[in-house]
C-alpha cells in the first residue's frame, strides 16, 4: 500500500472515530470501567402515563441498537488505527491476504477482503 492511500486512510478513520463519538455522546455514556463500551442513558419514565411510558420504552429500545451498532463500528475503527500504528493495516484477518485498495477506500475499517467478507 503506497503512502498516500495509507495517508488518506488514516485521516478517514480518525474523523470516523471523531463522528462516532459524538454521535455516541450526544444519547449515551461512556463506560469509565469498561474501554469502549457504553451505555445508553435512561430515559425517566417517572410521572408519565402509559401510552407515553411506551412510547419512551420502545424509543429506548431503538436507542439501544443504535448504541450497539455505534459502538460495534468505533470498535472496528479503532482496531484499524491500531494496527495502522502496528504496520499490520488491510491485512485480511480471515486469509491473511491484502485488502483490496477499492474496499478500505469505502470502508477503511474493513477487517477482511472482499471475498472472505462475501463468503462469511
Ligand atoms: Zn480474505
Amino acid at each position: 500500500m503506497n503512502k498516500e492511500l495509507k495517508k488518506t486512510l488514516a485521516q478517514t478513520l480518525e474523523k470516523e472515530k471523531a463522528a462516532l463519538e459524538k454521535e455516541l455522546e450526544s444519547f449515551a455514556t461512556e463506560d469509565k470501567n469498561i474501554k469502549g463500551n457504553w451505555d445508553a442513558k435512561r430515559i425517566n419514565t417517572e410521572d408519565t402515563d402509559m401510552e407515553e411510558k411506551a412510547d419512551e420504552l420502545e424509543e429506548y429500545d431503538n436507542l439501544l441498537s443504535l448504541e450497539h451498532s455505534l459502538e460495534l463500528r468505533l470498535k472496528d475503527v479503532t482496531l484499524a488505527m491500531e494496527k495502522m500504528a502496528g504496520g499490520k493495516y488491510g491485512v485480511c484477518e480471515k486469509c491473511g491476504k491484502e485488502i483490496e485498495q477499492k474496499r478500505l477506500m469505502v470502508c477503511p475499517e474493513a477487517k477482511l477482503c472482499i471475498k472472505c467478507n462475501e463468503i462469511k
